[in-house]
């Protein structure tokens, strides 16, 4: 594949922790296009382009013509139209993502001009309620959503269920935390699977995203049941925890939504 010009430029990059980090991303001379929240985009780089310190070597070597790019959520909402905000995993023995990791601020990439992803709430009654279930960075479509859709008019309420294996893992918490604080139209709950690996001790929930729906911590925060009739459920990330949520709901009479199918079960498989 031929080598695209860069045409966009890092403002902004905050490690999350030493696996994770918030990217924004300008473009370079023309305007950021329309996108729903919740859809994704492409990020380009060389093969050329330097790996970050902490990665592997990759699995499949490749030459410097070689041109990369992979589909990213986007985490920030359609009003800013200065910068695209992405939130990333770094895979170590990854293609792109150490590539990207070992970006600065002031350096040129590639990112597309159009979006894509049926991630949205295009489809969703506007009296629905809304649930996330995301692992890690999973989590990002769902704060474009957040974000865009907490502040607009009715009574729709919002519950997000975020897991990650270590606490410094559950990116965006405190934007999160305060938003659950201001208003009871959004639950905020998480958790980790690996407490063990935490100093100082985590005082926190423990376990799987799919335990937290099942428990009923839901209904238990908004004192009804959540039902296909009544909330729309949003599960993005790790494709074994898709799965498994996938599983839970269709027991419970859940639709997957698809391109041609109305359903109330909305899927984002990372990989
Ligand atoms: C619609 C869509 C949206 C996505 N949005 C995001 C996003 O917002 N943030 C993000 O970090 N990634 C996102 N991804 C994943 C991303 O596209 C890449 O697959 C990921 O960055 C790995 O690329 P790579 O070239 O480094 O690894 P590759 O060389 O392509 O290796 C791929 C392998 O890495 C593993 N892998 C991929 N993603 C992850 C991950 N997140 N955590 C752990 N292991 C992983 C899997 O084993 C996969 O088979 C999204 C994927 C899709 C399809």
């Amino acid at each position: 594949m031929a080598i695209p010009e860069p045409n966009a430029i890092v403002v902004h990059k905050t490690e999350v922790c030493r696996s994770q980090m918030i990217l924004r991303v300008a473009p370079l001379d023309w305007e950021i296009g329309r996108f729903n929240p919740g859809q994704y985009a492409m990020i380009g780089l060389p093969a050329s382009a330097p790996r970050c310190a902490n990665s592997e070597p990759e699995r499949t070597a490749h030459s410097d013509e070689f041109f990369v790019q992979r589909s990213y959520s986007i985490a920030s909402p359609p009003t800013e139209r200065n910068f695209i905000e992405f939130y990333i995993t770094l895979v170590r023995d990854g293609t792109l993502s150490p590539r990207l990791f070992a970006l600065t601020v002031g350096d040129k990439l590639w990112l597309s001009k159009n979006f894509s992803g049926m991630f949205t709430l295009l489809r969703v009654p506007i009296d629905a309620n809304v649930v996330f279930v995301a692992t890690g960075t999973g989590l990002s479509p769902c704060m474009s959503i957040i974000r865009s859709h907490f502040d607009s008019a009715g009574s729709r309420r919002f519950a997000l269920i975020h897991g990650a294996r270590h606490s410094c893992e559950l990116g965006y918490r405190a934007e999160l935390e305060s938003l659950a604080q201001k208003s009871d139209r959004l639950t905020y709950i998480n958790l980790i699977s690996r407490p063990q690996e935490e100093t100082p001790a985590w005082k926190g929930r423990t376990g799987y995203v799919q335990e937290v729906w099942k428990s009923g911590a839901i209904a238990g925060a908004w004192g009804f049941e959540p039902t296909p009739e009544n909330t729309h459920v949003f599960v993005s990330g790790n494709p074994a925890m898709c799965d498994a949520m996938t599983a839970i709901l269709k027991e419970q009479g859940y639709r997957e939504q698809t391109f041609r199918e109305p359903g109330e079960l909305h899927l984002e498989r990372f990989w």
